[in-house]
C-alpha cells in the first residue's frame, strides 16, 4: 500500500502534506503552498482548477466557482442555499434529490464534482512531489460539518479513486500539527477563521492523545464576509458620488471583491490603503467612471466588529459546554488567513488575556495535522496517536409533533451508539419510519435533514406491541448509520442505512 496524504480541503485555499522521512512537509503546487480552491471554464471550454482558475476570475465570474464547499451538502431549498445564492455569481439548479447543481458553461456539476476536482488536483501535485501514485488520503473539513457534509467529500474522493481513509476535523487538525511530538500536557484553544467557516475547539492534549472538549463553529462565517462588508461600503460610497448602483454588475462586483480581499489583507499590516479600481462603471454620457478613495484599518475595523464578536459569542459557548473559563485554556492557536487580521489579534488578547501562541502557520497548520494522521494511519507506521473528537451538532429524530428529541447532544464523544425501542401507533403496522435531523432547534423542522430511516417487515400485530431496536452508531469520523432490529421476533433481521438524505424533503437550516 502507498502512501497517504493529508488534505486540507479549503473553502478558498487547500492545502496538501505529507510526513515523509520524519519530517513533516507541505506538498509544493506550483510555486505556492496552497492552491485556490476553484474551478473555472474559460472562453476556448477548458476546465481550469486551482491556480489557473483564480487567475481569470474577474473577467470570468459567471463560470468560475468558488467558496463552493459552503454548498456542499445541503438542499436547494435550504435557507443556507439562499443565503449563499445572493453570494455568487455562478448558477444553480436543483437536481432530481433536491441538491444543487452548479450549471456553467452549459454543463452541470454537483457540488461533489467540484470538491472531486480540486482533490484531485491536490493529489496531482502530490503525485509529481513524490514521484508515485497517491490513492489515498486524510481529509479535513470544518469541525462543525454536518453528517451529509462529511459523506459528500468522502464521495468525493470516491469519484477520484481517492480512499478518504479519515476525515478529522480543521482544529482538531490543527491541534496535531501543533502538539505533535511535544509530550505537552495543556488545554488549547483553536480559533479556525478561514475564507467561508468559522470553528473553534478546546482540546485537551496529553502526549499522543488528542482530546476534544468542546466544539463549535458557523459554516457563514469568514473572510467572504468581511469582503461583502468592504464591497457595500464602496458601492454604496459610488453611488453617493455619482448615482450609479455597481450591486447589479457580476463583473464590477468581482472586481471590487478582490479589490477589497487585497486591501484588507494589506491593512493587516499597513493602517492605510488605496482603494482605486480604474473603468469600473459609465456614466450618464458614456463617460468612464473610477473608484479611487482610501481604506483604513479604523474602518475596515467598525465595518467588521459585529462578526469578530459573533466568532467570540461562539467562542463563550464552547467554553461554557467544555466547562472551561478563559482563564484554564494554556494556550490560544490561531488558524486560518483571517486570524492575521489584528482585530482578531487583539480580540483574543483581550478576551484570554494574553496573547495567542505563534506556534502554528495558519495556512498549512491544517494540512500538516491532517499529514500527521495520515502518516499514523499507514501500515507499519511507527506512529500512534489517539484522536478523541466529538459530535459538533446534535443529532436527533422528529417526533410525529415535529419535537426534536436529540439522540446524541453537541459535544458528544465519538465514536459513540445509542440505542432507542421503537413501536408501531397503528394496528398492524408493518413499517416505521423515523426521521434523522441534526441541529439545536427544538422544532424539528427547523434541524437540517440527515435521512428517513425505514424498518419495513414488522409482523402484524396491535399498536404499541412491535418492538423495534435502533442502535445509532457514530464514527470516529463523526458519520452515523442505523441498525435496527425487531426484538419480538428474536430474528437479527437487520437494517444498516447510509444516511444521505436522498429524497429527503427541504431543510431549514
Ligand atoms: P479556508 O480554510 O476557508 O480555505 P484560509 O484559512 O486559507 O481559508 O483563509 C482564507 C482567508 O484568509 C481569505 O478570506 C483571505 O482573504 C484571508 N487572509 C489571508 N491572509 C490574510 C491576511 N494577511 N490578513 C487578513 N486576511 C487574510
Ligand atoms: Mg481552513
Amino acid at each position: 500500500m502507498g502512501r497517504i496524504i493529508g488534505i486540507d480541503l479549503g473553502t478558498t485555499y487547500s492545502c496538501a502534506a505529507i510526513y515523509l522521512g520524519g519530517k513533516l512537509q507541505v506538498i509544493p503546487c506550483k510555486g505556492s503552498n496552497t492552491v485556490p480552491s476553484m474551478v473555472a471554464i474559460d472562453e476556448k471550454g477548458r476546465e481550469l482548477v486551482g491556480h489557473d482558475a483564480k487567475r481569470q476570475a474577474v473577467i470570468n465570474p459567471v463560470n468560475t466557482i468558488h467558496g463552493s464547499k459552503r454548498l456542499i451538502g445541503r438542499n436547494f431549498n435550504a435557507k443556507t442555499t439562499e443565503v449563499i445564492r445572493r453570494h455568487y455569481r455562478y448558477e444553480m439548479n436543483e437536481d432530481n434529490h433536491g441538491n444543487v447543481l452548479i450549471h456553467m458553461a452549459g454543463k452541470d456539476y454537483t457540488l461533489t464534482d467540484v470538491a472531486a476536482l480540486v482533490l484531485d488536483r491536490m493529489r496531482d501535485y502530490a503525485q509529481e512531489f513524490l514521484q508515485e501514485k497517491v490513492e489515498r488520503a486524510v481529509v479535513t473539513v470544518p469541525a462543525y460539518f454536518n453528517d451529509r457534509q462529511r459523506q459528500s467529500v468522502k464521495e468525493a474522493g470516491k469519484k477520484i479513486d481517492l480512499d478518504v481513509v479519515r476525515i478529522i476535523n480543521e482544529p482538531t487538525a490543527a491541534a496535531l500539527a501543533y502538539g505533535f511530538n511535544k509530550g505537552l500536557n495543556e488545554k488549547v484553544l483553536m480559533y479556525d477563521m478561514g475564507g467561508g467557516t468559522f470553528d473553534v475547539s478546546v482540546l485537551s492534549i496529553r502526549d499522543k492523545v488528542f482530546e476534544v472538549l468542546a466544539t463549535g463553529g458557523n459554516t457563514f462565517l469568514g473572510g467572504v464576509d468581511f469582503d461583502d462588508r468592504i464591497i457595500s461600503f464602496v458601492a454604496k460610497k459610488f453611488k453617493d458620488q455619482h448615482n450609479v448602483d455597481l450591486t447589479a454588475d457580476a463583473i464590477a462586483i468581482q472586481r471590487i471583491r478582490d479589490a477589497a480581499e487585497k486591501a484588507r489583507i494589506d491593512l493587516s499590516t499597513v493602517e492605510e490603503v488605496a482603494f482605486s479600481i480604474p473603468y469600473i462603471a459609465v456614466d450618464a454620457a458614456g463617460q468612464p467612471l473610477t473608484i479611487d478613495m482610501k481604506l483604513n484599518r479604523a474602518i475596515l475595523n467598525g465595518l467588521t466588529k459585529d462578526l469578530v464578536d459573533k466568532s467570540f459569542r461562539i467562542v463563550d459557548q464552547v467554553l461554557a459546554d467544555a466547562k472551561l473559563t478563559p482563564k484554564d485554556v494554556d494556550h490560544v492557536l490561531l488558524v486560518g488567513g483571517v486570524t492575521r487580521m489584528p482585530l482578531v489579534t487583539e480580540r483574543v488578547k483581550s478576551y484570554f488575556g494574553k496573547p495567542p501562541a505563534k506556534s502554528v502557520n495558519p495556512d498549512e497548520a491544517v494540512a500538516l495535522g491532517a499529514a500527521i494522521m495520515a502518516y499514523s494511519l499507514e501500515e507499519n507506521s511507527d506512529l500512534q496517536i489517539t484522536l478523541l473528537d466529538v459530535v459538533p451538532i446534535s443529532i436527533g429524530i422528529a417526533l410525529p409533533n415535529f419535537k426534536f428529541l436529540k439522540i446524541f447532544e453537541r459535544n458528544t464523544p465519538i465514536p459513540n451508539y445509542k440505542s432507542k425501542v421503537f413501536t408501531t401507533y397503528k394496528d398492524n403496522q408493518t413499517q416505521i419510519q423515523v426521521q434523522i435531523r441534526q441541529g439545536e432547534a427544538e422544532n424539528a423542522l427547523n434541524n437540517e435533514i440527515l435521512g428517513n430511516f425505514v424498518f419495513t417487515g414488522i409482523r402484524p400485530a396491535p399498536k404499541g406491541v412491535p418492538k423495534v431496536e435502533a442502535i445509532f452508531h457514530l464514527d470516529p469520523e463523526g458519520i452515523l448509520t442505523v441498525t435496527a432490529r425487531d426484538k419480538d421476533t428474536g430474528t437479527q433481521h437487520e437494517t444498516i442505512i447510509n444516511l444521505k438524505g436522498d429524497n429527503a424533503p427541504s431543510a431549514e437550516q
